[in-house]
């Protein structure tokens, strides 16, 4: 029997505390089952508004952008610990909401606890210039914090997702309205209780849970002055419009078709083993995942059989067994448009090697199985269009220059990964393949648990770049100062 839902909030998170039920109410449901497991009241229009005047007040005239950042740095240093204390309970709301098998919902914890002491001691060491105009002149630049801004979630990484946009921004000495996506806003609200009880000042950070109109609400805002958005680049578009009204700073992590290149000198046993991480972990609900298998040709027999037998060992089935490794899609019209596309796929002549259908011993729920697909075209909707489902195709090759185009043959640009045991090859196409992150004979170092490199894409994978010193970049202005010395 499952555990019962850990205790969390429901409710608007404003102005350091959690407010009233006012807005639309949001049945939240476990995607293993279909079943309702909580009701979230979404944020009304006019909490919105509140949670914008709290954090203008909080940025104008509060503690917190004048704090000294190494106190800061301590406040968000026992947000780590904070959440690291209470793994397990962040675990299961992940698990229970997003259908994450728990193993990987735990690591998904020490993640979000990492992300907040990468920043607890990273903004005492970003910092301005010094630059050489003029004899007479002394110029130099400050970092300053961005002001006020607007955060919006998506539901496939949804505590990484706010842990990651939350503390650089808070490092910064920015006051934030998080918006966390509508299906799964139970960690971020827990995130909320966890942020206050350390010691965050009232106000500055905000969590309205609600879906698009209070997301577009936040984009337009004449008093927010930046906007970071993970989600779909359709939605992204939408942000971006909206935020241009008011001029504000724009970050956006969007989707993604990301190309995984073998060649035929890879090993390529160790390369299919980590296709099946990168192609179904989080069952291909993530905007890195690799569903672009693109292969030379003489290895595409002995990959496709070493794939294939690497699916057999994913487990699919209830999120909250340990042994768990492939769980549930998020809802079951996600699962109907996912498998739309696997018909589809095969209505336009793709084969298919492996999945395709619901596991026939998991009728309850949102589960599908790991599909493959083999000689799959470039003109074919799948080789181009983002699934977000444990779905991939396999595309011969011949030479590297075709590799290269094929991978660059999409409108997305966001990640990728190169198999060979000739470095020189593997460095030329990681080069040349259009993308914001690439692997080469391994898996990406900015993955969901690294904290240090710049994650991002090109192209219509997005603006800008999370983590890493790069995020400070975005949540600080920079202001120069010159002082004439004559
Ligand atoms: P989505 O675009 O549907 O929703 C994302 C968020 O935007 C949600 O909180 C949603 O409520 C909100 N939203 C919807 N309409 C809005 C509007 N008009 N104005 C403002 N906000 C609005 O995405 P999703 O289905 O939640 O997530 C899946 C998508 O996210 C995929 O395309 C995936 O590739 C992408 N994603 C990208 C990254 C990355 O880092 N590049 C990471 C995770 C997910």
């Amino acid at each position: 029997m499952r555990p019962a839902l850990p205790p969390v909030a429901t409710t608007p998170f404003v102005a350091g505390r959690f407010q009233p039920a006012a807005g639309e109410a949001e049945a939240i449901v476990d995607p293993a089952t279909n079943e309702v497991i909580a009701n979230v009241a979404g944020a009304s229009a006019a909490q919105a508004e509140q949670a914008i005047v709290a954090a203008r007040q909080a940025f104008d005239a509060g503690d917190w952008p004048r704090m000294p950042v190494f106190e800061r740095g301590q406040i968000l240093r026992r947000i780590a610990d904070a959440i690291t204390a209470r793994t397990e309970h962040f675990a299961l709301l992940e698990s229970i909401n997003g259908g994450k098998p728990i193993s990987g919902a735990r690591r998904e914890v020490a993640g979000a606890a990492r992300v907040f002491t990468y920043y607890a001691g990273a903004m005492d060491k970003f910092f301005g210039d010094t630059i050489p105009v003029a004899e007479n002149l002394l110029n130099f630049t400050l970092r300053e914090p961005l002001g006020v801004v607007a955060q919006i979630t998506p539901w496939n990484f949804p505590l990484l997702a706010a842990a990651w946009k939350l503390a650089p921004a808070l490092a910064a000495g920015c006051s934030c309205v998080l918006k966390p996506s509508p299906l799964t806003p139970l960690s971020t609200l827990l995130l909320a209780e966890v942020i206050e009880a350390c010691g965050v000042p009232p106000g500055v950070v905000n969590i309205l849970p609600g879906g698009a109109e209070i997301g577009q609400l936040l984009a337009e805002h004449p008093a927010i002055d930046g906007i970071s958005f993970t989600g779909s680049t359709t939605v992204g578009t939408a942000v971006m419009r909206a935020a241009a009204g008011t001029i504000k700073s724009v970050a956006l992590e969007l989707g993604g078709k990301n190309a995984c290149i073998v060649f035929a000198d890879a090993d390529i046993e160790k390369a299919a083993k980590s296709a099946l991480g990168a192609a179904f972990g989080n069952a291909g609900q993530s905007c890195s995942a690799r569903s672009r298998l693109l292969v030379q040709r003489s290895a595409v027999p002995a990959f496709t059989e070493a794939l294939v037998a690497q699916i057999k060992t994913l487990k699919a089935g209830s999120p909250l067994d340990d042994k768990t490794t492939l769980g549930p899609l998020i809802s079951a019209s996600h699962w109907e448009r996912v498998d739309q596309n696997v018909r589809r796929a095969e209505h336009d002549g793709a084969r298919l090697v492996a999945g395709g259908h619901r596991p026939s011993d998991l009728p309850d729920g949102n589960f599908y199985e790991p599909t493959i697909f083999a000689d799959v075209t470039p003109d074919l909707a799948l080789y181009s269009d983002e699934v977000f489902g444990p779905v991939c195709s396999i595309t011969p090759f011949d030479t590297e220059q075709q590799a290269i185009g094929m991978a660059n043959a999409s409108a997305y640009g966001l990640n990728g990964s190169v198999w060979s045991r000739d470095i020189g090859q593997a460095l030329r196409v990681a080069k040349a393949v259009r993308t914001g992150m690439i692997a080469i004979n391994g898996l990406p170092s900015a993955s969901s648990t690294s904290v240090f490199a710049p994650f991002g894409g090109y192209k219509r994978s997005g603006v800008g770049r999370e983590l890493g010193m790069s995020a400070l970049a975005f949540y600080t202005e920079t202001k120069t100062v010159t002082v004439d010395l004559s």
